[in-house]
């Protein structure tokens, strides 16, 4: 009922201006006037166009990188009258391939079209401005989450829509806000991690980062949250396959940081590939009105993800046809199609309005839109590549940006008799696949879509085997690494033995190639037998032993992880990575990176942090029941330091806490260590007893501080019944009384809540 009314209010609105505008008298001012003054000029290609968007590849010549076929550029833009491209073929382009195709583009829109309409361009910059050439990247969300430091993550974020709009392009697929709850899915590196408040805090600061001020601003980009929703957690860990999320864990797990996204004033939503509960989501009104556009109160354009409405008829088998695909996801809700390959999306849509399918009001709200942004882009006015815009990208400050996010996110696991950091004038020897590879410091999306290929990039990048030379000299570095992560040269156990002997420490580099989206899909979580042995081999040397993982995912490391004496996951920490590395294991840099999610210690043991009681019960003999427990590799905020830290006196503000109060948590961080070290302090909650079963504890806070030794801090957290509400069987967001514990380091106490 709720949504028939909204719609139609739209419409009337719609309808009001469209009269209004007619008598030249628009209600309505602002890009809203321009919207509908522009509308009610539009004919029904005219509007459909807009809501078509193809890849770069369809106007390039045939099978090249780069090389604009002008007459696919006329088809697409004169012809189909499209109002989006998007993408990279094969590579990164440089600034100035960007610029010509950019201005090509725009000015076929603007010269050739009747109503000049510009283009609205869009690229994944999803770690830094990664299809550009020579682009800043910084760690995947992944390690971003790690560094629990917000400020550095809208850092990142500024930067990188400052180098994607010198590009000339002003539309960023970024970021997903999706829960980063199943280890095993190849787009894990992509997420922040298990945690909701983190994952919507972390995606909150990085739409600020993109779209902090006015969009015509030439430091801005359009941010796109992604992707809505469900995708993240595919029941078989394979990529764009089925999710099964029951509507309580999807309201309490999977919206609120879709919400905080919103809130946060993203532009736009990328639509989730897969299906939910049997439903895909790119046919569904229940997902795409009731919940995006009803409940969370979206406002900003919904493009779907690539090729994803005719696969409601290919793959989901929801659609007979294709044609009844196009006419199943606009009536849900898309307002634009990443068709992206050929032009089926447009010439469906026009005979589906044709024939009363498809409402002519549903293609106005859609297009409307479309226009919205474009207007709030400024491409109305200035649609080619801004001058001014040219000059910020590739500044050399970014590059320090860079290495504090890779620093502040690396996170160490484990530091037995204090191995680390390591003294620089012994022999270190690098091994491993990772120690002289690029790729995988990087991950997907970086110059290429894979990641994959070293030649893409820049030659100023270090692998970690470099950033150890630069550090100690060559001469105090020895390493067999090739550069191919596959290269067997990495794999040789007996080689790596025999330097083994004669080096004082042995840095072991493993972990993943890179990967993006399906060829990063794994049927086991355990690292790669092969990566295990070389550490059997080398730990044969009895000599001291640091693992330093750069891996997307958690590789269950179980076997292995007693050879070691220290171990540093990296993550993909980006263009600075390497230096970040050797600076933490040389004690340049202290770590304080703390684990976004629970690191497992079997691939059959998947808990989160934030499990319900009954998740660790075990039946051990017939009617007697004891506790498996949470027991991972690592549990979720995990993290040491080369100092330590004291918590004490924690103090709540009051005993009680009522509806629309709030309360003061406080607690008091020493540096009781000898070096200065950052450390994130971070607040969670229990509710004892609630009737959704309640998680076992959930973080609701933390704040990044840094303290010199000896010296101390008072951190206060605010605490209100929101913070405590949850989703509950009948759809309502409550607070039910009763008593609640707060934790934070070894600390806890309790309150009630009335
Ligand atoms: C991915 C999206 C991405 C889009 C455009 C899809 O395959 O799922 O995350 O934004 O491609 O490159």
């Amino acid at each position: 009922m709720l949504k028939s009314i909204v719609r139609f209010s739209l419409v009337l609105s719609l309808l009001v201006a469209t009269n209004a505008c007619d008598e030249g008298q628009p209600k309505t001012t602002g890009v809203d006037a321009k919207v509908e003054a522009l509308l009610a000029k539009m004919t029904l290609e005219e509007k459909v166009g807009q809501m078509t968007q193809v890849t770069v590849g369809l106007i390039m010549k045939d099978g090249v990188a780069y090389d604009i076929s002008m007459d696919s550029l006329r088809k697409a833009i004169v012809e189909k009258k499209v109002g989006s491209i998007l993408n990279t073929q094969d590579r990164a382009y440089s600034l100035a391939e960007w610029h010509q195709l950019i201005n090509a583009i725009q000015k076929m829109a603007t010269e050739e079209t009747e109503r000049q309409i510009p283009i609205l361009y869009g690229i994944d910059a999803i770690h830094g401005a990664n299809y550009i050439q020579d682009g800043t990247l910084f760690p995947h969300n992944i390690g971003i989450a790690a560094s629990r430091n917000p400020a550095l993550a809208r850092k990142g974020a500024e930067i990188a829509a400052l180098e994607t709009r010198a590009s000339g392009i002003r539309w960023n697929y970024d970021p997903v806000v999706g829960m980063g709850r199943q280890p095993l899915w190849s787009r894990f590196e992509e997420t922040f991690g298990e945690d909701v408040f983190l994952t919507s805090t972390m995606g909150a600061a990085t739409i600020k980062g993109y779209e902090s001020t006015d969009l015509t601003d030439i430091t801005t980009v359009a941010s796109c949250m992604k992707h809505y929703i469900g995708y993240s957690m595919p029941r078989s860990g394979k990529d764009r396959t089925p999710s099964y999320i029951p509507e309580t864990e999807l309201r309490n797990v999977f919206l609120p940081p879709f919400k905080a996204a919103v809130e946060a004033g993203t532009s736009t939503v990328m639509i989730n590939s897969g299906e939910v509960n049997g439903e895909p989501v790119h046919g569904s009104k229940f997902f795409l009105q009731d919940l995006l556009r009803d409940e969370l109160g979206f406002e900003g354009l919904a493009v779907s993800d690539w090729e994803d409405i005719i696969r409601l008829h290919e793959r989901h088998k929801v659609a007979a046809t294709p044609k009844e695909a196009v006419k199943i996801a606009v009536n849900a809700g898309i307002d634009m199609s990443m068709v992206p390959l050929d032009y089926s999306f447009y010439d469906y849509l026009v005979e589906l309005v044709n024939e009363g399918e498809v409402s002519m009001e549903r293609i106005d709200e859609a297009v409307g839109r479309i226009l919205k942004l474009k207007f709030r882009l400024g491409l109305f006015e200035q649609p080619f590549v801004e001058e001014a815009a040219i000059a910020n990208f590739g500044k050399e400050s970014y590059q320090a940006v860079a290495k504090d996010a890779a620093l502040e996110s690396i996170t160490l696991l484990k530091n037995d008799k204090d191995v680390l950091p390591l003294s620089s004038n012994k022999s270190i020897l690098l091994a491993g696949p990772a120690a002289d590879n690029l790729p995988t410091l990087h991950g997907s999306w970086s110059f290429t879509w894979q990641g994959t290929e070293i030649s893409k990039y820049p030659k100023s990048t270090l692998t970690i085997k470099e950033a150890f030379e630069n550090k100690l000299g060559k001469g105090n570095v020895t390493s067999l690494s090739a550069a191919e992560f596959d290269d067997p040269k990495n794999y040789d156990g007996a080689a790596l033995l025999r330097q083994a002997r004669k080096a004082d420490y042995i840095v072991l580099c493993l972990g993943e190639d890179a990967y993006a989206e399906s060829p990063g899909v794994i049927d086991d979580l355990n690292l790669d037998d092969q990566q295990q042995a070389l550490a059997k081999a080398a730990a044969k040397a009895g000599k001291p032993m640091i693992l330093v993982l750069t891996e997307g995912r958690p590789r269950v490391i179980r076997e292995i992880e007693p050879l070691f004496d220290g171990i540093l996951m990296a993550y993909r920490p980006g263009s600075q990575g390497a230096n970040a590395i050797a600076d933490i294991v040389l004690g340049n840099a202290n770590p304080s990176g703390r684990l976004p999610f629970t690191y497992p210690a079997y691939s059959g043991d998947l808990l989160t942090y934030d499990h319900k009681y009954s998740e660790t019960i075990r039946e051990d003999i017939p009617n007697t029941y004891g506790s498996g427990g949470y027991r991972p590799q690592y549990p979720f905020g995990h993290g040491l330091s080369y100092t330590s830290f004291e918590y004490s006196n924690l103090q709540l503000s009051n005993k009680t806490l009522s509806a629309g109060q709030s309360m003061e948590v406080s607690v008091t961080v020493k540096n009781t260590g000898d070096t200065s070290g950052k450390h994130a302090v971070e607040l969670y909650v229990r509710d004892r007893f609630a009737s959704v079963t309640p998680a076992v504890r959930l973080l609701k806070g933390f704040e990044k501080v840094s303290l010199k030794a000896g010296e101390s801090q008072t951190i206060t957290f605010k605490l209100t019944d929101e913070d405590l509400s949850f989703v509950n069987k009948a759809g309502q967001r409550v607070t039910e009384a009763g008593d609640f514990d707060v934790f934070t380091g070894a600390l806890t106490a309790s309150f009630t809540y009335q």
